[in-house]
């Protein structure tokens, strides 16, 4: 189903990655083209760690140096985005073909939410007009606590519902 279409978004990624490559005087290898593949099946915000551990799963002989080199080929190609949530870590997100959208990160459990507002967009353009400035980038970020987070504070005595099926402390300093 959904999976050969897939198949073929990854083939046109790759003939992207492919051009790349070229263009820089690199050869394409095994290797690289196991890195994009992986990259291009999360769907998450990954760091270079976090890709070179899910790499590892896959070929225990691709070194750390190889992957962070190849994401940063990936971001040239315009496959990749580079953001930051502000732990001093480079994340990255699929670029091709995917919209952009901004950033709320939970300062409890690390969750990032994306959104999209055409009414920030046009206001942030306004602003920028307003200054004479020529905006190229941004990346909103939203620091805050999520929803959840917020809930298992204001019922930190209470069993949460399957998720977490650990009852918490007795007597915790929320109860009277
Ligand atoms: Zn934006
Ligand atoms: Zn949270
Ligand atoms: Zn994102």
């Amino acid at each position: 189903m959904a999976n050969e279409k897939k198949k073929e978004r990854f083939k046109e990624e790759k003939e992207i990655f492919e051009n790349h490559i070229k263009k820089k005087g690199l050869r394409r290898t095994a290797q690289r083209d196991l890195i994009l593949e992986v990259f291009l099946q999360t769907e998450e915000h990954v760091s270079s760690e976090d890709l070179y551990w899910l790499v590892q799963q896959k070929d225990k002989s691709i070194g750390y140096t190889t992957v962070y080199r190849t994401l940063k080929l990936l971001a040239e190609a315009g496959l990749a985005r580079e953001v930051s949530f502000g732990d001093g870590k480079t994340y990255y997100e699929h670029h091709y073909k995917h919209q952009h959208h901004d950033h709320m990160i939970c300062t409890e459990c690390g969750k990032v939410i994306e959104f999209f507002s055409p009414e920030i967009e046009q206001l942030q353009d306004e602003m920028a007009e307003k200054h004479g400035f020529k905006p190229t980038y941004h990346n909103l970020r939203i620091l805050g606590i999520c929803a959840e987070c917020q809930k298992e504070v204001s019922s930190a005595d209470s069993v949460a519902s399957g998720a977490q099926p650990r009852i918490r402390v007795i007597g915790s300093r929320f109860s009277k």
